[in-house]
């Protein structure tokens, strides 16, 4: 298929939108998104243009389509300085305004380091409307934040924790890690697990609205898998550190935070919303170098238009080849990856995606989705996960229980192992469920 006969296809319906800032103090050592740290060459400005481009393609294409919540992550969005930072949330809300009579965005984030929280980024996001800020602290000692390759200290953090609570009356979540490796014998785990539940519970008096606490991930392309593969790092025991997660979980759990998603807690009410519609497969578009969008599509044939269908689209992670994708405009996926999902495909990321979540997938809009349920798809095993109490039953969603969450990759796993079914190629898919007739 050529990528001019791919259109997006326009409706009544809702999206939610993603930036990526692809620019960082410098490369923490465990990290794998796109970044890369800022000299005086780096065309910022450019690729701040270049996402308001981008933007503004695909809102002159998608009229009819209303935008609910945006995130601006990266990267560190604070690295494009306040000037910048102005330029991208007041262009965005101009462009936008182009085509719609409403400004109504329900949640819109952005994410900052706390070396980049200071009375000045605080003032530019109340002046533009910023809900949310998602702040990436990781951890409250020197000695793991070295060991992360973090470019702030905890100093840094104190300091933004102190500005937030001056200056922030929004919403704000906090990034948390455990199971960071061991530099040397000398640190013990035991420590390490009081030092994750004492910044914890200093964290909790400064009552955030939201709290993500995540097991660190060991990402092949980074330098953290090479010290550990090397020997230089001493990676935490798995079964350790789900002790230590869970320690960590239980004491959020006990100060009212609900476990709504595998690794996120929020107060009653105060769920992300925008990572609640990836969770619940939503359409969404993403700007900026590496950015993935996931968005119904009608394609162009000799006759005229077929039925959407669902296309991601992924944007090259490397800044010039964006420039220059962005540069040529008649074609708005020159140096961008284009799949096609196909009905089957999309089916289990559902299933992954709606899985992970307490209340998992409501089961009408499943069927909405799929024009069946999800028992009448996979009769046997869903029988067999509600007998073992992995599934719970007898409620309106598709839920697992706390220890099916635990265990949502070895059943992910399962189900792969039917999706060549032929039944499984005949699935339909009715999505987004709100659009509109095609014009
Ligand atoms: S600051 Fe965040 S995005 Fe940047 S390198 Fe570190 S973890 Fe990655």
């Amino acid at each position: 298929m050529e990528n001019s006969d791919i259109l997006l296809l326009n409706g009544n319906y809702s999206i939610s939108l993603y930036i990526h800032v692809p620019f960082c103090r410098s490369k923490c050592y465990y990290c794998d998104f796109f970044s890369v740290p800022v000299f005086k060459t780096t065309p910022v400005d450019g690729i701040v243009e270049g996402i308001l481009n981008q933007f503004d393609y695909y809102i002159s294409v998608l009229p009819d389509v209303k935008i609910e919540t945006i995130y601006i992550g990266g990267g560190t969005p604070g690295m494009l300085g306040h000037c910048l930072l102005k330029v991208l949330f007041s262009r965005i809300k101009s462009i936008y305004l182009r085509y719609h009579s409403t400004w109504n965005i329900k949640e819109w984030t952005v994410e900052a380091n706390p070396e980049s929280i200071t009375g000045k980024f605080i003032e530019v996001c109340k002046e533009y409307g910023i809900t949310r800020i998602s702040v990436g602290i990781q951890s409250l000692h020197n000695d793991y934040l070295k060991i992360l390759g973090r470019p702030g200290t905890s100093h840094d953090t104190f300091k933004a924790l102190d500005l937030l609570r001056k200056y922030w009356n929004g919403d704000i979540n906090y990034d948390i890690l455990s199971g960071i490796p061991r530099a040397s014998e000398k640190h013990i785990s035991d420590r390490q697990e009081k030092n994750l539940l004492n910044d914890i519970d200093l964290l909790l008096r400064t009552s955030p609205e939201h709290i993500s606490l995540y097991s660190l991930t060991l990402e092949e392309d980074t330098e953290m898998y090479r010290f550990v593969r090397e020997g230089s790092y001493i990676a935490m025991d798995s079964s350790r550190e789900e002790d230590m997660w869970i320690k960590g979980a239980s004491l959020l759990e006990a100060e009212g935070y609900d476990n709504y998603e595998i690794s996120n807690f929020s107060r009653p009410g105060k769920e992300c919303i925008h990572n609640l519609r990836y969770w619940h497969m939503e359409p969404y578009l993403g700007l900026g170098p590496s950015a993935v969008s996931t968005m119904p599509y009608i394609q162009k044939t000799e006759t005229g238009r077929n039925y959407p269908g669902i296309i991601r689209i992924t944007g090259k992670a490397d800044i010039n080849r964006y420039l220059n994708g962005i540069k040529a405009k008649k074609n708005p996926f020159l140096n961008t990856n284009i799949e096609i999902i196909s009905p089957a495909d999309f089916l289990f990321e559902n299933i992954m995606m709606g899985l992970r979540l307490k209340e998992g997938i409501p089961k009408d809009k499943f069927i909405k989705r799929f024009a069946k349920g999800l028992d009448e798809i996979f009769p046997g095993l869903i029988k067999q996960w509600k007998s073992e109490g992995i599934m719970k039953s007898g409620n309106n969603n598709y839920s697992l229980t706390k220890r099916g969450r635990f265990i949502l990759n070895t059943l992910l796993l399962n189900i792969q192992k039917y999706m060549g079914l032929p039944s499984l190629q005949q699935i339909q898919v009715r999505w987004p469920q709100d659009k509109a007739p095609e014009k």
